[in-house]
């Protein structure tokens, strides 16, 4: 049997993983276009027909709009921004409670505090890394105003328990779907299964504008309130018809033309990146299928999946080496550059947002303790142990890969079962020296929270 890399031995692939291109001749063109306008951006911040936007971003919003069926489409210059407008647009004031998810990019559950929310936590589903509708119901209380759901990975959550907990106490539903564009649950896009939607234009997202957001929602008024937020609603305010207009005095959340006109190209492209991800996903899981203590988990039936980066259950009893031993020795084999999107395996995802200081030190506006001691009737629990399936596969049970994208072809996923198959095959050896010589092992920190 072949000598593990890690022991010294002859490594399975030492050529890189092709990086992403994302850039190519028609966004260059499109770019170039705005450019040689001289208009970069058209926004206006009060009344008018500039209120909006210019001629690029309300192409984008309508080519968005069109791709996927959504009555609205609002752009703004992230999908953080796009949650603090949902969270403004959804009428969350101080106090208010806001039940977010615990495992996701950071923003998922720091928006609420923007309009003085409360984040609260509930627990994930073990298979799908989306919130358990049971541990939401748990949190319910009759301070809650909304649930924002993130779709993790790629893959929708459980949107019509969700939906069903939010229609019977009068909830606002805040789709996070930064991870997810094109998914669909039971034939419907994400982002309008519940009341409005957030996708991301970052960098690191399937498609992007360098930094932008995409709002979505087909609800009249969340959408006129988001585009107030968006744009110096204060200015504007009296020239529109709004009853309520409570949280949209605004700010500047604008996408230029320039990043507008990108995306309509980037948008173009997103049906040929799904079509590679789902299939080296699958052809990873196929390949799996065999090793024990490793699989990637099916993706509900009722849903599709966009693979952001590919999700694998770990079980190290049956793999016979520990979760940070096996990631260490998958890596030996193969190159590993040290950036997020070409390294094969990563372990967990970020550490539980409950955990961050703003939770831990409940330190959010001010000094004093806002918005956490609003109310004198609760106390806030930001403690270890708050969500345990969590906390299990961020310690334990969860690999990532980011790898299944393009331009990356079967056989580079190829490589990377091979050296899977290679440290389970040597699993007792590698650990019985590496433990032998007395080496230290601790966890390769897989993420941290600013993380995409
Ligand atoms: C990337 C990401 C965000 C933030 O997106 P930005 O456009 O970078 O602000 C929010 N939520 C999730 C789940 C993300 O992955």
């Amino acid at each position: 049997m072949a000598t593990p890399a890690i022991l010294g031995g002859e490594p399975v692939r030492t050529s890189s993983f092709p990086p992403r291109e994302t850039m190519g001749r028609k966004e260059r063109r499109a770019a170039r276009k705005v450019i040689d306008s001289d208009v970069l951006s058209a926004f206006i911040g009060g009344p008018g027909k500039h209120f909006n936007g210019g001629p690029k971003v309300r192409e984008f919003e309508r080519a968005w709009a069109d791709k996927f069926g959504y009555r609205h489409v609002i752009t703004c210059n992230s999908c953080t921004s796009g949650l603090v407008l949902a969270v403004g647009a959804a009428g969350v004031g101080p106090g208010d409670e806001v039940i977010c998810t615990p495992y996701s990019m950071s923003a998922s559950a720091t928006c609420p505090l923007f309009y003085g929310g409360v984040p609260v936590f509930a627990d994930i589903d073990p298979d799908t890394f989306c919130l358990s509708p049971k541990s939401v119901e748990r949190r319910v209380s009759d301070r809650t105003k909304a649930i924002v759901v993130v779709h993790l990975f790629g893959q929708p959550a459980d949107m019509d328990a969700i939906n069903e907990i939010a229609d019977e106490h009068d909830l606002v539903v805040i789709e996070d779907a930064a991870q997810s564009p094109g998914a669909t649950y039971r034939g419907k896009p994400v982002g309008t299964i519940g009341d409005i939607g957030v996708f991301s234009l970052n960098f690191h997202k399937h498609i992007h504008t360098g930094e932008g957001g995409v709002i979505v929602t087909d609800d009249d008024t969340l959408a006129r309130r988001c585009r107030l937020i968006r744009n110096h609603g204060e200015n504007s305010v009296g020239a529109s018809d709004l009853d309520d207009l409570a949280n949209t005095f605004g700010g500047n959340y604008r996408l230029t033309e320039l990043q507008a006109a990108i995306g309509t190209e980037q948008l173009r492209r997103l049906d040929g990146y799904l079509d590679t991800r789902r299939r080296l996903a699958e052809h990873l899981r196929e390949r799996l299928e065999d090793v024990a203590g490793i699989y990637v988990p099916d993706c509900r039936e009722d849903r599709t999946h966009c693979y952001y980066v590919c999700p694998l259950k770990y079980d190290s009893e049956r793999a016979g080496i520990s979760r940070s031993m096996f990631v260490r020795s998958v890596l030996a084999e193969l190159p590993a550059p040290g950036d997020f999107e070409s390294t094969p395996v990563t372990e967990g995802y970020v550490e539980p947002l409950y955990l961050l200081p703003v939770f831990q030190e409940k330190l959010a506006m001010g000094g004093a303790g806002f918005p956490f001691n609003y109310s004198d009737d609760v106390e806030y629990d930001y403690s270890r142990g708050l969500c345990p399936v969590t906390e299990r596969l961020y310690e334990e049970e969860l690999l990532l890969s980011p790898i299944v994208r393009e331009p990356l072809v079967e056989r580079d996923i190829n490589d990377f079962v091979v050296a899977i198959y290679k440290v389970v095959e040597n699993s007792s050896r590698i650990r019985a020296e590496l433990t032998n010589e007395g080496e230290v092992f601790t966890p390769v920190e897989a993420a941290n929270t600013s993380r995409p």
